[in-house]
């Protein structure tokens, strides 16, 4: 099976391959379709299955679609997880300027509020720092976000972010897409998928 055969647009097939992305992994190849169909995703996966370019294809291609302002926020629970993931977007992007801001903690607010002014396309974070910026970053809001992913859910939902995804899930528009993925599927990632996710898809690797 191609990415081609998965429905990724050739601008980005390309992109791949400058990755050295011969063809889909596992997870991509399941998640891919189901994605580009619009629906919602539950992956059950672990970091090294190639589930980023599962939920960052997608999105990105419906920012190639798109020609208005997109959003996609994706929330992680470690500043290293952020990283790699705003990496990957920048990688698969870097061919149609695309924008990519990482809102972790330990980093200096500043240089995110500029790279938020810049007009992102894609905003990255860690639960906390970003809420910091919805309080105190004026003109940054969610509110035009198209998708959400909420990567490690088994991770997000410990006690220190539990109260943070609460309060971003109640100033995102609930017209959205939205991915989730987990490496367990434990009691808490049931009901937030319950609340979060319409008619999802789910799929193991
Ligand atoms: P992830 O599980 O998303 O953290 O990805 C783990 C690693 O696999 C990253 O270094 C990716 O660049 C790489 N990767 C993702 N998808 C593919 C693919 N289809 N072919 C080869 N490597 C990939």
């Amino acid at each position: 099976e191609t990415f081609k055969d998965l429905g990724v647009c050739d601008q980005l097939i390309e992109a791949c391959e400058n990755l050295g992305w011969k063809k889909p992994s596992k997870i991509q190849a399941e998640a891919i379709p189901h994605a580009l169909d619009g629906k919602d995703l539950i992956g059950l996966a672990q970091t090294g299955s190639g589930k980023t370019g599962a939920f960052a294809l997608p999105i990105l291609q419906a920012c190639l679609e798109s020609p208005h302002a997109f959003f996609a926020c994706a929330l992680s629970p470690t500043r290293e997880l952020a990283i790699q993931i705003a990496e990957q977007f920048k990688a698969l992007g870097s061919g149609f300027g695309l924008k990519c801001a990482v809102l972790v903690g330990g980093v200096d607010m500043m240089e995110q509020t500029k790279m938020l002014a810049n007009r992102p396309h894609i905003v990255v974070g860690t639960p906390g720092r970003l809420l910091d910026h919805l309080s105190n970053t004026k003109g940054f809001s969610l509110r035009t976000l198209k998708y959400l992913v909420l990567d490690e859910a088994d991770k997000l939902l410990n006690d220190e972010f539990e109260k943070s995804i609460d309060e971003i899930l109640n100033v995102i528009p609930r017209e959205r897409r939205t991915y989730l993925f987990s490496a367990t599927m434990t009691k808490k990632v049931k009901k937030l998928q319950r609340v979060c996710l319409r008619n999802p898809v789910k799929i193991e690797v």
